[in-house]
């Protein structure tokens, strides 16, 4: 047959998804399934977003508000930055893409570490760039030198995932520091933190307040872990007003939707409620990776909701010998496996399937 599509695309992996729960446990035979492979918080939406979505679920047959004007409004107040610097999108992994559309032409190089998370080659190839990938350090960080060893003129964007999705890695203050001062003002670095309300760490530097401020730095965050609305594909961006502007042109219009926009005002509300939940989070982050060296683990410390087994080879295996448990984690082939932090009790399940898999 002609082909139709580009032939670049072939090289792209196709996007696996995880099982769904309910099949697994229907397969096993079990009342239910536990899954701890998306990185979701597991405590239900926030209180007050059930309702919000529902009151404007009355209005669905009316385009959304395009610039979500009281969004950005309540997102400018609540970080502190202007509103001609924030851009909202579906999802922040949508405004990965923008940022690589609104930067990158075909040849252009975008460098990130490896591994890291799974979306960036896919939208690097998407509009024909070079993912340069800079293997992680031992200990399964960013490796900031070498990234920035690695810019060239072709280079247009690197993107910082701190933490990092999926090794739960994070990099401090001095060496962000600087890394930043080292890289060329023409090159925009993305800090990509979807995972900031789980940091415990105070050496972690927040992005917004401490590098927003920077012309050729750019700071991603979603509504979609901390805050509860993965279901809902929100996520914003704190950028120079020059790159905030160029993102929302290439920005499919409305695509921050109705529903999204007053699941995030209800959700911003609830900054306490989120916090709490967090701190469940975190404490149980810091009991499964406790339990996992006992079993004989090497963690790296996440300061993210999951935790990062480096199994290597074994990785496939401990995934399927999970799974025939009725625990659905997220193995990376070769490399290691991916536990998002779950319940109290999920976590036990998972523990206690761990234990009796390794
Ligand atoms: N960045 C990182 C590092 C992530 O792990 C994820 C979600 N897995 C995203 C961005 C995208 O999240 P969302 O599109 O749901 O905002």
């Amino acid at each position: 047959m002609t082909r139709l599509t580009r032939a670049d695309l072939d090289a792209i992996p196709a996007y696996v998804a995880g099982r769904s729960p309910a099949d697994l446990a229907r397969d096993l035979g079990l009342p239910e399934a536990i899954k701890l492979a998306s990185n979701e918080v597991p405590f239900g939406p926030l209180p007050g977003v059930v309702e919000a979505v529902t009151a404007a679920a009355a209005g669905s047959h009316r385009y959304p508000d395009p610039a979500a004007v009281v969004l950005r409004d309540r997102l400018s107040a609540r970080y502190g930055v202007p509103a001609d610097r924030l851009v909202t999108g579906c999802g922040s992994v949508a405004i990965c893409e923008n940022l690589a559309r609104a930067t990158c032409l075909p040849g252009d190089e975008v460098i990130i570490s490896w591994r890291s998370f799974e979306a960036y080659p896919i939208v690097v190839a998407g509009v024909g760039a070079t993912a340069i990938r800079v293997p992680n350090t031992p200990a399964h960080g960013h490796d900031l030198d070498a990234m920035a060893a690695a810019i060239t003129d072709r280079t247009r964007l690197v993107f910082v995932c701190n933490p990092n999705n999926p090794t739960g890695t994070s990099v401090r203050r001095a060496e962000l520091d600087r890394f930043l001062d080292s890289v060329p003002e023409n090159v925009l670095v993305v800090l990509d933190e979807a995972y900031r309300e789980f940091i415990t760490d105070p050496d972690v530097p927040d992005g917004i307040d401490t590098y927003a401020d920077r012309p050729n730095v750019a700071v991603l965050r979603t509504l979609s872990k901390a805050w509860g609305l993965a279901g809902m594909r929100i996520g914003f961006l704190v950028a120079a007003p020059e790159v905030a502007a160029a993102v929302r042109k290439v920005t499919t219009p409305f695509s921050t939707n109705l529903l999204a926009q007053a699941a995030a005002l209800a959700a911003l509300d609830q900054e306490e409620e989120m916090r709490r939940r967090c701190a469940l989070v975190t404490g149980e982050r810091d009991r499964l990776t406790a339990e996992l060296r006992k079993l004989g683990q090497d963690l790296p410390e996440s300061q993210a909701n999951f935790v990062w087994l480096p199994l290597g080879d074994r990785s496939a295996a401990f995934g399927a010998a999970l799974e025939s448990r009725g625990v659905i984690v997220r193995p990376f082939q070769g490399d290691g496996v991916r536990v998002t932090v779950g319940t109290a009790a999920e976590n036990d399940s998972f523990l206690a399937a761990a234990a009796d898999a390794l």
